[in-house]
């Protein structure tokens, strides 16, 4: 018949010295608690005492561990330590292991009760722990076969909430189990449920991060597609836009004209924010092919630097270009890419400078360096501001809202120039203005005549 396991201390009877049982019980936690996948964790708690412990030394053969299922209602056999006493009781078992469950309303079988309590109980007869799920004649008679003297339920709890039971099978009478054995059994008991808990919420962090992992994949997927629909008309208009201006069409109004270099900027606009998309998934998933080159930094500052001079005029700024006679150029680079990247740094000061001027400088601060960089007197960034630059999507917060954009171009400016062994930064002061500059390695006679 089943009674109340009484946890009190009595009389000192270990059936270990202290020491080695703390030490033990220390071993336990640190393995169980140490295993986040909750299948290899429960086959860990079914062994690990008779393991580590060697309780089989003391009567300890069987040991099972049970989960409840909360949206079932359901105890659930989930593991059951490898002795060849359980594996004994396997092959006598009518019900194969996995199988064997109990309804939380099943309030004869001693685990449920148990669970239901929050109170470890103590039978000598095994069918408390296993009827209705399997008949008590069935179970008792392979309780003879095995030799089980003694059955110990425990409820395992994390905080106040039911996790599962554990059973410890014993070849031993409960007059003998120590108190000081009792008091092991309840400090594993603790750190199995704690071990759980950690390894549910392991599991869920890792379904959610897995989730966020696809939806995230999904996105880019999307945004991929879009920039790549995007593009193709955009550059129609674009070339269409140019054709008129030039006149291909004929003579054109000068307000016509002004319409049409305005939609023509905004045009460009809008390939460089499609491109940016296009070019963030390609550099991040490494899809990126880069035709890499020997170029003149110059000449495609020029380029570019030309492309603003309508928009930078328009909006009565200053525009000024400083190119030094003998400076070296030659970089090893991408060029379609190096000119995103001027570009975007010229499309922010543009975007950003309402008053002033907006400059770009080419120097060699060292001898095998070159550096680019466009200055602008905008409203500059804070030193807090400056340091989340540079990091996909972040836009400074006091310009969002008075500005439209993504926050992907300085973020892919610095993969870009990393990419061709450069670095990229910036120097700036609130109300003043800013200067982003990028250096690259040049390519020196030496190195050119080596490749
Ligand atoms: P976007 O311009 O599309 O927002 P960027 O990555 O090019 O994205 O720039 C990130 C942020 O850095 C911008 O939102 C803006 O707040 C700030 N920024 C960039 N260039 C300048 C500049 N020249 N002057 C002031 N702020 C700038």
């Amino acid at each position: 018949m089943s009674k109340i396991f009484s946890a009190e201390l009595k009389k000192f009877e270990s059936p270990t010295t202290l020491e080695q049982a703390v030490s033990g019980l220390w071993r336990i936690d640190e393995i169980i608690l140490s295993t986040t996948d909750i299948k290899t964790l429960s086959e860990k708690i079914a062994n690990v005492m008779l393991e580590e412990l060697d309780y089989l030394k003391f009567g300890y053969i069987i040991i099972v561990l049970s989960l409840l299922d909360r949206s079932k209602k359901k105890l659930k056999r989930v593991s059951i330590s490898k002795t060849e006493f359980a594996e004994k009781a396997l092959i006598n078992s009518p019900l194969p292991f996995e199988k064997i469950t109990f309804d939380m309303n099943d309030k004869e079988n001693l685990p449920v009760k148990a669970l239901l309590e929050n109170v470890p109980y103590v039978t000598d007869d095994l069918s408390d722990m296993l009827y209705p799920a399997i008949e008590r004649d069935l179970v008792r008679n392979v309780q003879k076969k095995l030799g089980v003297l003694t059955s110990v339920t425990f409820p395992i709890y994390s905080k106040s909430s039911p996790l599962g039971t554990l059973i410890f099978s014993m070849n031993k009478k409960e007059e003998l189990i120590t108190d000081f054995e009792k008091q092991i059994l309840i400090g594993f008991t603790n750190a199995a449920g704690i071990a759980i808990e950690h390894a549910v919420l392991f599991k869920k962090l890792n379904e959610a991060n897995d989730k966020l992992k696809s939806l995230d994949k999904q996105k880019d997927e999307f945004l991929s597609m879009a920039a790549h629909e995007l593009r193709a008309p955009m550059t129609a208009i674009k070339g269409y836009v140019s054709m008129v201006l030039e006149g291909d069409t004929g003579d054109i109004p000068e307000k016509t004209r002004g319409f049409l270099a305005d939609t023509s900027n905004i045009t460009d606009r809008l390939i460089r924010l499609v491109n940016n998309m296009l070019n963030v998934s390609r550099i991040e998933e490494g899809r990126m092919v880069y035709q890499m080159e020997e170029e003149n930094l110059s000449s495609v500052v020029r380029t570019i630097f030309n492309q603003f001079t309508p928009e930078v005029e328009r909006k009565g700024l200053k525009y000024d270009l400083e190119i030094p006679n003998e400076i070296k150029d030659k970089v090893m680079v991408d060029p379609d890419r190096i000119q995103e990247v001027v570009g975007n740094l010229l499309s922010n000061a543009a975007k950003y400078t309402d008053t002033g001027f907006v400059k770009v400088k080419l120097s060699q601060p060292e001898k095998e360096t070159v550096r680019v960089e466009v200055i602008d007197s905008g409203p500059g960034i804070s030193e807090v501001e400056q340091k989340k630059l540079f990091q996909k999507f972040h836009r400074v917060e006091s310009n969002v809202g008075k500005t439209t954009g993504t926050g992907l171009g300085l973020y892919i400016c610095k993969l870009l120039v990393e990419k061709f062994n450069g670095k990229i930064g910036i120097n700036s002061v609130v109300g003043k203005g800013s200067i982003f500059w990028f250096e690259l390695p040049l390519v020196t006679d030496a190195s050119s005549n080596s490749n």
